[in-house]
């Protein structure tokens, strides 16, 4: 298997010149910037001395953008212009937007499923794209400003989930904040390097990252140097939003307000829940003191023990995931060696220690888990940038879901299979249907379910110019290959002829988490009835081959062949046959074409016979010994 070695682009870079280069976390939530010097890794903060900006931007006219703390501040009072979450939004269309259930509270343009979404606002139509182009121009400058100088290039993370439209709309973002991408990387994978598990370490390892609205897990096996994404699962509505939103409703309760309060109300109650959390962290009680404009007031106080009963319901639903992402890795619990704990909700005590529980070990909390995936990132910046020329590092991650092509009758061939270690080249060969056929369509798709209409389509194309040739002859080699970034790009070649084609595969939106989940779960689900369903269309499409042939055969050689009650004898089992290939059963199908089959073996050798008495008819032996 194709493993990547990371070059040294700065080998031959003069001597303690030291270029400048940076780690980025582009989180949901909250981003981060952060960089090695002098041999340390560090995330930067703004003049304030605030390392985490959040991942809002504010648009007004006639002002740049607003990112970070202050544009939060205009998110209740201009919630049209206040764009938060937008890392959801990445490399999706308007259609998947809508059916994720999140509600989001923005002006979207109208495109019919097509492209990205837009978000109209009071400078324009913004793109998921641009926005978090805005998000990491704040960073950059914020970088640039601290380090004295220009960046050479970022590294940038993303989830181990992301597919290849999400990473992709990632580098088209950050193109247009004018940074040059050094390598997307996987947060997990970001945070075993910041925790140096690079280096000595050796095993697998489980990172557990509960964020503020996402939760991932990956296992990680890691062998000097060598680090490879076995698996990942999460759940992609579940974070620290829903913790606060526990704590809303149960002062809600305890304060008698309404379920149906103002909306501005609310927001003010889930800011109050938040800092609640934040405080029980670090103490065992939290003072509540509410006083909402319309004269509601209410104090009271929330306990860890209260808050722990609260939330393990949450914590729990974290732990399925867990399961999840060790059976795919084909583990058990003790085979785990250590567990990383990253995401600021993972600073809560109980998250912790329910996790240590599960997986029987004291997780890894000495990095701040705030700020541990773009250290790791700074950490591989400073490599690919070349100012660490001794040091190599192997990255090794995996494709989330199963990339296939589509085949006769809407079935599903895989070519790389789900959690395979990329980058990936895959080829599969592949034979022209019918005789005669000088095109192939092909049709990438991503999915674990073995029909095409239950997987998600990504690119077609089509390859041109195969000779003419008996169906079955042509040898059509298609090639799939996923790039480091976790990138597609699709080749098929016909080998007798050399004709190729190819694509890069850059679909306008892509799968979101709970797609990929709920794709995943589908495919457990109906693993009967598909291959069921894979089976029945197999034997239908031989029989239709089979059914062609025949014709063809009858037609060109029927005539001077075929014994009256040989031919009545072929037409009956025909006919039979065709009567029955439309219906669910796959084995009755299967018997009548091997029927079908005996009652023609004499014709068919009779054909052999013939045509090759044809093709040496009126030649001299001459011509066959010429050379
Ligand atoms: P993301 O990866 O989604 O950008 P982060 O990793 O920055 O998110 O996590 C943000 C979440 O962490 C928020 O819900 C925030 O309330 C929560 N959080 C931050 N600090 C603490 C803390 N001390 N205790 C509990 N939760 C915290
Ligand atoms: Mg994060």
């Amino acid at each position: 298997m194709a493993l990547l070695q990371i070059t040294e682009p700065g080998k031959s870079a003069t001597p303690h010149h030291h270029n400048l280069a940076a780690g980025i976390d582009l989180g949901t939530t909250n981003s981060l910037v952060a960089t090695v010097r002098s041999g340390l890794a560090e995330t930067l903060p703004d003049i304030e001395g605030h390392h985490l900006l959040p991942s809002i931007v504010h648009y007004a006219k006639d002002t740049p953008p607003l990112v970070g703390t202050a544009a939060k501040l205009l998110a209740q009072t201009d919630p049209l212009n206040t764009i938060v979450s937008v890392k959801r939004l990445m490399g999706r269309g308007l259609s998947d937007v809508k059916t994720t259930g999140t509600r989001l509270p923005y002006d979207f343009i109208e495109n019919e499923g097509q492209g990205m979404p837009m978000i109209r606002t009071v400078v324009g139509e913004r793109s998921p794209v641009q926005i978090s182009a805005d998000i990491l121009k704040t960073l950059k400058q914020r970088a640039e400003e601290s380090l004295g100088g220009d960046l050479v290039g970022v590294v940038i993370t993303v989830p181990a989930y992301f597919d290849d439209a999400q990473r992709q709309a990632t580098k088209d973002a950050a193109t247009l904040a004018g940074l040059k991408v050094l390598r997307l990387l996987n947060e997990p994978t970001a945070a075993a390097v910041a925790y140096g598990l690079d280096q000595e370490a050796k095993g697998i390892h489980a990172i557990y990252d509960l964020g503020g609205g996402t939760f991932d897990i990956s296992i990680l096996r890691l062998q000097r140097g060598v680090f490879e994404v076995m698996a990942t699962a999460g759940n992609s509505a579940l974070g620290g939003d829903d913790f606060d939103r526990l704590i809303a409703q149960w002062i809600m309760q305890k304060a008698g307000i309404a379920d149906d309060a103002e909306h501005r109300h609310i927001r003010e109650l889930l800011d109050i829940a938040q800092c609640a959390k934040e405080t029980l962290s670090t103490q065992d009680t939290a003072p509540l003191n509410i006083q909402l404009t319309d004269g509601i007031n209410w104090q009271g106080e929330l306990t860890s023990e209260q808050f722990n009963t609260l939330i393990d319901p949450l914590i729990q639903k974290t732990i399925a995931p867990c399961r999840r992402a060790l059976r795919d890795a084909g583990l058990t619990i003790d085979d785990i060696n250590e567990v990383v704990m990253v995401g600021g909700s993972t600073r809560m005590p109980r998250v912790r220690q329910k996790i240590g529980d599960f997986f029987k070990r004291t997780p890894h909390v000495n990095i701040d888990p705030d700020e541990v995936v773009a250290i790791g990132a700074a950490i591989q910046a400073d490599i690919l940038a070349g100012n660490k020329p001794d040091n190599e590092m192997l990255l090794l991650d995996v494709n989330p879901l199963s990339l296939g092509i589509e085949t006769m009758g809407g079935v599903v061939e895989k070519i790389i299979p789900r959690n395979t270690t990329i980058p990936v080249a895959r080829a599969q060969d592949f034979t022209t249907f019918k005789d005669g056929q000088i095109a192939m369509a092909i049709h990438v798709v991503q999915g674990e379910r073995e029909l095409v209409l239950d997987c998600r389509s990504l690119a077609r194309f089509e390859l041109r110019g195969i000779p003419p040739m008996v169906a079955g002859a042509a040898r059509i080699r298609v090639t799939y290959q996923v790039d480091a970034d976790g990138l597609l790009s699709v080749s098929a070649k016909e080998e007798t002829s050399g004709i190729q084609s190819e694509i890069i595969v850059k679909p306008s939106y892509g799968l979101q988490d709970n797609e990929i989940e709920r794709m995943l779960k589908d495919s457990l689900e109906h693993a009967k009835e598909d291959s069921f369903a894979r089976n029945l269309r197999e034997q239908q499409v031989e029989a239709d081959r089979v059914i062609n042939a025949l014709r063809a055969a009858i037609t060109a050689d029927g005539q001077h062949l075929l014994k009256h009650q040989e031919f009545l004898d072929i037409n009956s089992k025909l006919n039979e046959l065709l009567s029955i290939k439309e219906g669910k059963n796959a084995k009755v199908i299967k018997k009548a074409i091997e029927q079908l089959d005996e009652v023609t073996q004499d014709f068919a050798a009779r054909r052999m016979d013939h045509s090759i008495r044809h093709a040496m008819t009126g030649r001299s032996v001459d011509e066959f010994t010429e050379n």
